[in-house]
């Protein structure tokens, strides 16, 4: 029997009579986009990030970008970024005309390492943007300070922590404001492309609101110069079909974590580290390993799947080539080494002993 890396039909399977019953309210309603359902859903997710505001939009990407956008963060400013981190954290600073500036991770739990942002600080930084990398919370208190004392505002990359916490708080409701993905693959996934902004600030809040369905709040009144990117009524109907389910599967997830942790245990690889006060909810479980072409002939001969998450670094990506960045060796380090294996709440402690088991014997 094979263990695919995902498998979103099974995931979603768990859920089929309610999102079935979510896409036969759409359907029924003859409203498509911005009604009653993206409406509850926002309700419905910022109670559960414990904010008190939800902006749906059309994906992760846009999340992060209209964020940036209403803080008026653009051309000739800042922000700081992970080094390793899907593209997207880097392509949102890009989108409107800042530069990305890259900070190095704590190779143990492959997040930003909160003492090096300092250094990264110049007149013009304007924003910090952590990412939760894999489910795992960056060590907020830290980032905060430092964002503090320079007066940056702190945007969570919050795309792959769905319910995490961090020090009790949820992730999305540290910083100034969070972008969430609705991915399929994402702890909270549709079945398409979503995305939301989660923030306590009012004003931002507004803003949002106005720039995501064209500068308009009044049918054909335009404010500001806004784009078109929302939420649509279907992808909530099957997100809110999710939602109630979520802590109940990232508990699943951390079984799995913690079943993979035990059985991987001696073995010659290095294992995700939790940094103090962080309540992870592993989107992925990657190892460390620098023989990992061994390790990926092996599982995949056992039919067993794996992905690499991320191959190559952002500043070695050729959309960034040409620009000059700064030495980033646990970056360039970590694309050689990491493997992420096969995680989802489904996965059953016989899965899990299987994969470790031929781990452990490479
Ligand atoms: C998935 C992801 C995004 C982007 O989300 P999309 O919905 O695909 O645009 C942003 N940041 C990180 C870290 C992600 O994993």
């Amino acid at each position: 029997m094979s263990i695919p890396f995902l498998d979103l039909k099974r995931l979603n399977g768990a859920h089929d009579e309610a999102i079935r019953a979510g896409i036969a309210r759409v359907l029924d309603s003859g409203w498509y986009i911005l009604g009653a359902e993206v409406q509850a859903f926002e309700r419905e997710f910022a109670a559960c990030c414990e904010v008190k505001h939800c902006i749906g939009v059309a994906d992760g990407l846009d999340a992060l970008v209209l964020i940036l956008r209403a803080y008026g963060v653009g051309a000739g400013d800042e922000v700081i970024v992970p080094s390793n981190t899907f593209i997207a954290t880097w392509l949102a600073v890009s989108a409107v005309g800042a530069t990305p500036v890259p900070v190095e991770p704590r190779p143990g739990t492959h997040n930003m390492d909160p003492g090096l942002i300092e250094a990264a600080v110049t007149p013009r930084t304007k924003a910090v943007m952590p990412v939760h990398l894999y489910g795992q919370p960056c060590e907020m208190g830290a980032i905060q300070a430092v964002a503090a004392r320079h007066r940056l505002k702190v945007i969570e990359d919050a795309a792959q922590a769905h319910g995490a916490r961090w020090q009790g708080q949820r992730a999305g409701s540290i910083g100034d404001a969070a972008g969430f993905s609705f991915y399929p693959g994402k702890n909270l996934g549709a079945l398409g492309d979503g995305g939301a902004i989660t923030t306590n600030d009012d004003a931002l809040a507004d803003k949002l609101r106005l720039l995501r369905n064209y500068g308009s709040t009044q049918k054909y009144r335009h404010e500001v110069q806004g784009v078109n990117s929302r939420l649509d009524e279907m992808q909530a109907a099957v997100l809110r079909a999710k939602l109630p389910s979520l802590d109940e599967d990232n508990a699943a997830r951390r079984r799995v974590a913690a079943a993979y942790l035990q059985a991987l245990q001696g073995a010659d690889v290095v294992l995700p580290e939790v940094a103090e006060g962080a309540e992870p909810v592993w989107h992925l479980f990657v190892i460390r390993t620098p023989r990992r072409a061994a390790v990926q002939a092996a599982l995949t001969a056992e039919g067993i799947g794996h992905l690499v998450h991320y191959p190559l670094a952002c500043h070695l990506q050729p959309a960034y080539a040409g620009e000059s960045w700064p030495a980033l060796p646990i970056a360039e380090r970590l694309q050689h080494e990491v493997l992420s294996l096969p995680m989802a709440p489904y996965l059953t402690a016989e899965d899990v002993e299987r994969v470790a088991a031929v781990i452990r014997r490479v």
